[in-house]
């Protein structure tokens, strides 16, 4: 920890907590539906926060992560964020409409309409890898959709932490949003609180917790999770570009993205030109890389020695380890790492991976590949890596999960106007856009009965009446 940042003391938060909730609760009591323009104002207060205060965010970022290039933390964080905002703003008027829908011929003159509402108190659990964009993410959608909110911090980002509390200070009231900080008995008392609604963000496990506990209030959740993201180049694709493409995505915050390309299925006998193109592509990016700002640390020593613990039950186990660079552990950095013959037995093909190692595996069938992907979890993302037309449906129709990526790794979480959310054990929900607005809403449907209307003739005693119209109604 660096000068003046204290580890939080556990009480304080759960009082803190236990005061804000209740502060918010009263405040939306008194003011339930915020208008448009109350809500753009807030929106707005966010986007001048990020606008104004970038090197204080991408200096706390760093110091959590012992380096982050601020380079990402601006273009993976800071700039999704206010794009996220800006999106939000442009459409809020759209999506507070109250939708016009259908009435069947025997409801008529009635009118249905589904009108969004906000829900109220809303908590939000975010991870320490982007811990910007996945607070300002989900806090953009809660805004919109006219709630208050609360975020827990990471307990692995304490600087982070901090910093947001002190800004958001700046610009809101703890009555309009509140962070919280702390260790994970403070995240797990936040997970039993009677929220309208939880967005979670991190591990698959974790998940499983924070829904249990969720369960206790039928809180609704979102779980945002994490999992093996498998890449799958295609047969007759380049793969020098492949491996720039593939590469990049696993480069970003040193592999520690939700997103990250977590195994690539080449075609045999394409393994040695991936390796010469990674390696070359690398090289050319990040020169002396122990030292190079651009390339970012490993969150902590603990995380660092997970993912040399890979590396090391791999090579024991008959992998061929291939770093791209070099870096010195001391640096906190490892260097991207291609590993090769893998087998199932590896801890690295079971895990997750969140940081910058990725094994190669070849196919000499694309249903081969498909067959792997099918036989695990759903991911939370999948790339693929192909212009034939017919072998890409082959994969969209075959495959499932919460996003795609094609001829692309990573940057389909960057489109605002697409859902974000995993499937299966990669998560439930979405948010981002339009879907990230009703996500925090109640999308309330209203039947309204016309003053003059043709109920009265289903009512009793039924008799030939009620009879002939059953005859049409059951036809
Ligand atoms: P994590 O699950 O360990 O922790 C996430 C958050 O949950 C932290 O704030 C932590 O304090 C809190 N927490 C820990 N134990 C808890 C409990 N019992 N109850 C309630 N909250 C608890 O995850 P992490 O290590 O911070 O992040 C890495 C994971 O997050 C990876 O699996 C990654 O794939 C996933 N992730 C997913 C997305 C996404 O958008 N789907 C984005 C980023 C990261």
């Amino acid at each position: 920890m660096q000068p003046g940042f204290e580890p939080h003391d556990s009480q304080a938060e759960l009082l803190r907590l236990r005061d804000v909730y209740q502060r918010q609760r009263d405040a939306h009591a008194g003011d339930p539906f915020p208008d448009a323009a109350a809500r753009r104002k807030r929106l707005g207060l966010l986007r001048h926060l990020l606008l104004q205060h970038g090197d204080e965010i991408a200096t706390a970022i760093s110091a959590d992560f012992g380096h982050r290039s601020s380079h990402e933390t601006r273009s993976l964080e800071i700039f999704p964020s206010l794009a996220g905002v800006d999106h939000a703003l442009a459409h809020l008027g759209r999506w507070m409409r109250a939708q016009r829908r259908g009435v069947s011929i025997w409801f008529k003159p009635a009118s249905n309409t589904v009108v969004p509402q906000p829900l109220g108190v809303v908590g939000v659990i975010v991870p320490w890898n982007y811990p910007l964009f996945l607070a300002v993410g989900p806090l953009t959608a809660a805004l919109a959709a006219g709630n208050r909110a609360v975020v827990k911090i990471s307990e692995y980002t304490p600087h982070f932490g901090e910093t947001f509390r002190r800004l958001l200070a700046q610009y809101f009231g703890e009555d309009e949003i509140a962070v919280i900080n702390g260790g994970v008995d403070v995240a797990q008392a936040f997970a039993g609180v009677a929220w309208d609604h939880l967005l979670f963000t991190g591990s698959t496990a974790v998940g499983k917790q924070v829904m249990r506990a969720a369960a206790d209030n039928l809180t609704p959740v979102t779980l945002e999770l994490g999992g093996k993201s498998p890449t799958l180049v295609g047969p007759d694709y380049a793969i020098a570009t492949a491996a720039e493409r593939i590469l990049h995505g696993k480069c970003l915050n040193a592999g520690q993205t939700c997103v990250a390309p977590d195994y690539v299925f080449l075609p045999r006998g394409s393994e040695q030109a991936f390796v010469d193109a990674a390696r070359a592509a690398v090289q050319s990016w990040y020169p002396d890389l122990g030292r190079n700002p651009d390339y970012s640390a490993v969150i902590n020593s603990r995380h660092l020695q997970r993912l040399q613990g890979y590396l090391r039950d791999a090579e024991e186990k008959g992998a061929r380890i291939v770093p791209l660079a070099e870096a010195d552990a001391a640096s906190g950095k490892l260097a991207p790492t291609l590993v090769l013959d893998v087998t199932e037995d590896m801890k690295l093909m079971q895990d997750e991976i969140f940081g910058p190692i990725l094994p190669v595996l070849a196919y000499d069938r694309l249903d081969q590949a498909i067959d792997y992907v099918n036989a695990r979890p759903r991911p939370l993302a999948l790339y693929y890596f192909d212009y034939d037309r017919q072998r890409i449906q082959q994969v969209l129709a075959n495959t499932i999960s919460g996003g795609v990526g094609l001829n692309e790794t990573v940057m389909h979480v960057g489109q605002d106007d697409l859902p974000f959310g995993g499937v299966g054990a990669s998560g439930m929900g979405h948010y981002h856009g339009r879907e990230g607005f009703e996500t925090f809403s109640k999308m309330k449907p209203v039947f309204a009965q016309s003053r003059i209307n043709g109920l009265w003739l289903m009512r009793p005693p039924y008799g030939k009446r009620m009879a002939t119209l059953l005859k049409f109604m059951l036809r």
